[in-house]
């Protein structure tokens, strides 16, 4: 599957300067969508993971799926003020503008092993935010997923000891 064909570039969105990949195209077509989780699913089967952790809110359409697929549990990490009960946060700087994170305090138990999936890694700075969550609960991070990586941004490097899978590199 040419996952490329299914990304559309949109230049200057949310702001001038940004090239935004747009995965909807992707996620719009069922063979490719589920193409493309059954992909991620695999690695993060065979990184034994436990739990799924997706990051609001692209996270979420792809944590999800996989999570079902493994029949493991699926972990919402969110901006502030959406979670219900005690949680974690963590703050941090974004390709445009800063963010929050947030992720319930008993979402994740010291033995689980625990994959993040995301649309995009671009900084970085996103799943190194989910990391650190995951961490402070006292699980172990076992394995990133992505569809996209944005090359040029170097996200790469604040996630080195971490085993990866990406769909597509730009
Ligand atoms: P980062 O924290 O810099 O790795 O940014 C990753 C998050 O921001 C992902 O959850 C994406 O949804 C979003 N994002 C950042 N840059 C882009 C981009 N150029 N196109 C689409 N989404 C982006």
């Amino acid at each position: 599957m040419k996952y490329e064909d299914f990304i559309m570039n949109v230049p200057d969105f949310p702001i001038e300067g940004i090239q935004f990949k747009d995965i909807t195209p992707l996620i719009g077509d069922g063979e490719a969508f589920q193409s493309a989780i059954n992909d991620l699913a695999e690695f993060a089967k065979a990184q034994g993971a436990t739990k799924v952790i997706g990051p609001d809110a692209r996270g979420f359409i792809i944590g999800a799926p996989v999570a079902t697929k493994l029949g493991v549990g699926f972990i919402p990490v969110r901006k502030p003020g959406k979670l219900p009960r005690e949680v974690l946060t963590f703050d941090y700087e974004l390709e445009y503008g800063k963010n929050t994170l947030c992720m319930h305090k008993d979402a994740v138990k010291p033995h689980d092993r625990v994959v993040i999936m995301d649309d995009l890694l671009a900084t970085g700075g996103t799943v190194e935010a989910t990391i650190k969550l995951v961490e402070e609960a006292g699980g172990s991070v076992v394995g990133l997923g992505f569809m996209i990586e944005l090359v040029e941004l170097q996200g790469r490097e604040k996630i080195k000891e971490y085993p990866i899978k990406v769909l597509m590199q730009y």
